[in-house]
């Protein structure tokens, strides 16, 4: 079967490192050349609306994404043409914050307290409905903590305009979290629908930066992570893998945002689960009977931003898996991964502890806090 992907980064390099055993061909359509996915299918550069582009598409069996923002016309050309999963509605009802938050809410989701801001004065209404902090973010095209802005204080509200006035904007209330963790579901396209275990997430400057899963002593807060991501899978009739990322406050998960595709809180499912989610994501894409999404053990991940560390110390490390993507270095460039993967949680505490001393101050200090926190 032939499979089409639109953009050709570390998310379409991993699809595509599944698929290959799978028996599935690739064609991958990205505008940069030295897209990574690039070398593991047929290599398309491009931009997403070019002819020749579309053209191949429509030639393969199923069509899917390794990220959110597809223009709507290129969805639109394929229509009709073959089979894109996940669809332009589902697409859609990620890429602008205020409906995504009212979509969330009419599922029954909660979210943190929100308000819609087009106008300095809106600005002025939301911080006095909403209170000190809160985060004023764009609604369309913001990832990893960009277009966004922490305001505690009067003092913050003009410089935060200056940086993001001028487009269509969200004030959120800024929740005061015991930690992130995030939920990634899987559903047929007969309407099957398989849950991943929670990750516990954590980040720095807004970038993913480790994932802890299944996360240690919340099993009461699965069920609930669960019966939200089933909701909003079943209501945007969704075919494949979409994660739902949540803040954990005073035993209550409250809603940030959903990503129609494969995420990086997911990547410990490589050799921490019984199917990937970028296998499990075929397969749905694709037809096929949905794999098992069982933990087989606990699992770290990882994230390298940036550049790549040395690897030799690393690889040294008990039970590391080594995840290059072959990307340029560049500040804030996700780069690479590692998941450290056990069958038990004391087992990975062991291998957690190993680890600290060869990585950075600052990561190793990110990991401090998770294995205390979870300990
Ligand atoms: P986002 O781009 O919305 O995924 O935000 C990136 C990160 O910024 C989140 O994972 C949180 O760590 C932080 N963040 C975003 N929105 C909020 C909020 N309303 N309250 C507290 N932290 C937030």
């Amino acid at each position: 079967m032939k499979v089409g992907i639109l953009g050709g980064g570390q998310l379409a390099r991993m699809l595509a490192q599944a698929g290959l055993p799978l028996g599935l061909d690739f064609t991958i359509v990205d505008p940069k050349a030295d897209a990574c996915a690039g070398a593991l299918g047929r290599r398309i550069t491009a931009q997403w609306d070019d002819d020749a582009a579309v053209e191949a598409l429509a030639a393969c069996d199923r069509v899917t994404c390794d990220f959110e923002n597809v223009p709507a016309k290129v969805l639109d050309a394929l229509t009709g043409r073959t089979t894109v999963h996940p669809s332009a509605r589902a697409l859609a009802a990620g890429q602008d914050r205020l409906h995504e938050k009212r979509m969330f809410e009419s599922l029954d989701i909660p979210v943190p307290s929100y308000a819609a801001v087009s106008s300095r004065p809106d600005l002025a209404e939301a911080v006095a409905r909403i209170g000190f902090p809160a985060v004023l973010k764009t609604r369309r095209m913001g990832y990893d903590g960009k277009g966004q802005a922490v305001l505690r204080s009067d003092e913050d509200l003009e410089p935060a305009w200056q940086t993001l006035g001028g487009q269509d904007l969200i004030l959120e209330g800024f929740v005061p979290f015991d930690f992130e963790c995030a939920i990634t579901v899987v559903r047929s396209a007969s309407g099957e629908i398989r849950c991943y275990p929670l990750s516990r997430t954590v980040h720095r400057d807004g970038i993913l930066q480790l994932a802890l899963a299944p996360a240690p002593g919340h099993e009461d807060l699965q069920a609930r992570a669960e019966t939200m991501g089933r909701a909003l899978a079943d209501h945007l009739d969704y075919v494949g893998c979409l994660t739902l990322e949540l803040f954990a406050v005073e035993g209550q998960l409250l809603a940030n945002e959903f990503a129609p595709r494969v995420h990086n809180s997911a990547h410990w499912t490589i050799e921490g689960a019984q199917v990937s989610q970028f296998e499990n994501h075929l397969r749905a894409v694709c037809g096929w009977p949905l794999g098992s999404t069982a933990a087989r053990g606990q699992s770290l991940m990882i994230n390298w931003i940036g550049q790549m560390p040395a690897r030799e110390r690393l690889l040294a490390c008990a039970g590391l898996h080594w995840h290059d993507y072959g990307k340029s270095a560049r500040a804030g460039r996700k780069v690479g991964h590692a998941t450290l993967t056990e069958a038990d949680g004391q087992g990975l505490e062991t291998l957690m502890g190993a680890l600290r001393p060869a990585l950075d101050d600052q990561l190793a200090l990110l990991l401090g806090g998770l294995m205390k926190d979870s300990a």
